[in-house]
């Protein structure tokens, strides 16, 4: 297979250093490092698909590999194999100004796009805090902070070129198609976003774009409680202010970005807000915002208008991760990732915030709160078993009450290694037998990305 993987892309095209094996084994995750046994860089999807057809005739594992940003363990090679680095795959292609989409490969990543497009008028609104792979982002269903103005990946990819296991190349939307809209047939395209690998390799994604808006503000707004600033969020959701960014910081994630981006807020529970728009639709966004903000006990808004203020403060939001691990020199983060019905995050951020007290646990709390969804980035010492069981424990009573709300166990980050057995208590064994048989007909070997999302079957079952 070695010397057919080099003559398909070429002998800088396959590496088996241990080095290069490492970092590909890994991503930002607390789950151990699993090299594969070979890492290939493939250069068009041609390349990927020949790549793959040998991968299947030798029935040998294959885990496509973005940015490695991932929090759930999704890249590691649990069964060995063959890690598709795909980040020579980066050209930006078929950018269509007037119909606001553009298609990208897998080596490009949200910021590059970004760049790109910075002088046409438009942008490409998914923000996860790292600078993921775009693909990689359509892989795990990626959100951020942008989500509860312009949604996710799920609403924001058009169609995707998938290379499936045995190296067939599909479009889930029909070759080159790329409508607004559509109802024709079985949404393919989300059956992709979010399947982590185990399906298919995406070579190439087609995105929505949206217009840069005419005018942007940014506050900040202190609280004297968590239940006053969920309350608020709620209510501002409830109002119908179509808010761009509503980011909630408890008081130790504060302390911490403080502490980290050198800022100097309240040590408070707290909300960075952004509002979009034309200058007058933003005065009446603002003031709805603020009465009920002052309604619920917050503090003035403390402005970031000019475009430098506004990228440093949510530079400090995005560093979060970062400014949490900084609270125990030598520690590392792991983050929950729960999601609820808005109505229930006051009672579930409360009821954590004392779970994390009576366990004696650093977690700072920050969430994407307009969607529901939030994060403890738990700081734990690696080398310390009863903590990391104490964490462990915790995120899956966390994971269980966003359950018992009628949530997710995961707004976001996905399954990977560490969320298999709470996906089968969110969706139920029917359910789950579905998500089986799909995976059985597209990857009858269990060769894209083994051991991640579903549980492995009994012995006697595993094809
Ligand atoms: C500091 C920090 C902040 C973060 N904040 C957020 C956040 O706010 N919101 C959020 O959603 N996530 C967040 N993340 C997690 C991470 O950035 C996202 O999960 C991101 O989408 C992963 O993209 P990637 O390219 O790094 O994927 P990888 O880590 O390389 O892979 C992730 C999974 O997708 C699969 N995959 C990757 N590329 C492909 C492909 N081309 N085809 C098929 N499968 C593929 C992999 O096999 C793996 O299972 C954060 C991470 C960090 C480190």
């Amino acid at each position: 297979a070695l010397s057919t993987f080099r003559s398909i892309c070429g002998e800088d095209g396959v590496s088996l250093a241990t080095a290069v094996r490492e970092q590909h084994g890994k991503d930002e995750s607390v789950h151990r490092c699993r090299p594969p046994d070979v890492v290939v860089f493939p250069r068009c999807v041609e390349e990927v698909s020949a790549l793959a057809k040998v991968c299947h005739d030798n029935r040998l594992p294959m885990i496509p590999f973005g940015t490695g940003t991932g929090l759930e363990g999704g890249v590691g090679a649990v069964k060995g194999g063959v890690c598709f680095s795909l980040r020579k795959m980066n050209q930006i292609l078929d950018f269509h100004q007037e119909d606001f989409d553009v298609t990208v490969e897998p080596g490009v990543t949200r910021k590059a796009l970004n760049a790109y497009l910075r002088d046409t008028g438009l942008w490409f609104p998914v923000d996860p805090g790292a600078d993921a792979s775009l693909c990689g982002m359509a892989a795990s269903s990626a959100s951020g902070t942008n989500a509860v103005r312009y949604g996710t990946m799920r609403e924001n990819v058009i169609n995707l070129e998938v290379v499936l296991a045995d190296g067939t190349i599909i479009h889930t939307a029909g070759k080159g198609r790329r409508p607004r809209k559509t109802s024709a047939g079985y949404n393919l395209t989300n059956l992709f976003v979010g399947s982590e690998g185990t399906l298919g390799i995406i070579t190439k994604a087609t995105l929505r774009l949206y217009g840069i808006p005419e005018a942007t503000v940014s506050a900040v707004c202190s609280f004297p409680s968590v239940q006053a600033a969920v309350n608020s969020t709620v209510q501002i959701l409830q109002a119908g202010v179509a808010i761009a960014r509503i980011e909630f910081l408890d008081d130790v994630m504060i302390n911490a970005c403080n502490m980290f981006s050198s800022l100097s807020y309240p040590v408070t529970p707290t909300l960075f807000l952004e509002f979009h728009g034309s200058e007058q639709s933003l005065a009446e966004q603002v003031n709805t915002t603020e009465e009920i903000t002052q309604a619920n006990g917050g503090s003035d808004f403390q402005w970031a208008r000019d475009a430098e203020t506004r990228k440093r403060l949510w530079k400090a939001r995005h560093d979060a991760w970062y400014a949490a691990q900084a609270l125990r020199p030598g520690c590392k983060a792991y983050s929950t990732d729960v999601c609820v019905p808005i109505s229930q995050l006051p009672q579930i951020i409360v009821e954590t915030k004392t779970d994390l007290i009576e366990n004696k646990l650093t977690g700072p709390i920050a969430g994407h709160v307009g969607d529901g969804n939030f994060h403890c980035l738990m700081v734990v010492d690696p080398n310390d078993p009863e903590e990391l069981r104490r964490v462990h424990l915790f995120s899956e009573r966390l994971a269980r009450r966003a359950l018992a709300m009628n949530g997710t166990c995961t707004g976001e980050h996905g399954v990977g290694l560490g969320k298999r057995a709470l996906l089968y208590e969110e969706m139920g064994s029917m359910t789950m037998q579905v998500m089986q048989g799909i995976k059985d007909t597209l990857d009858p070997n269990n060769l894209m990305n083994p051991g991640k999302v579903l549980l492995p079957r009994e012995p006697q079952s595993e094809k």
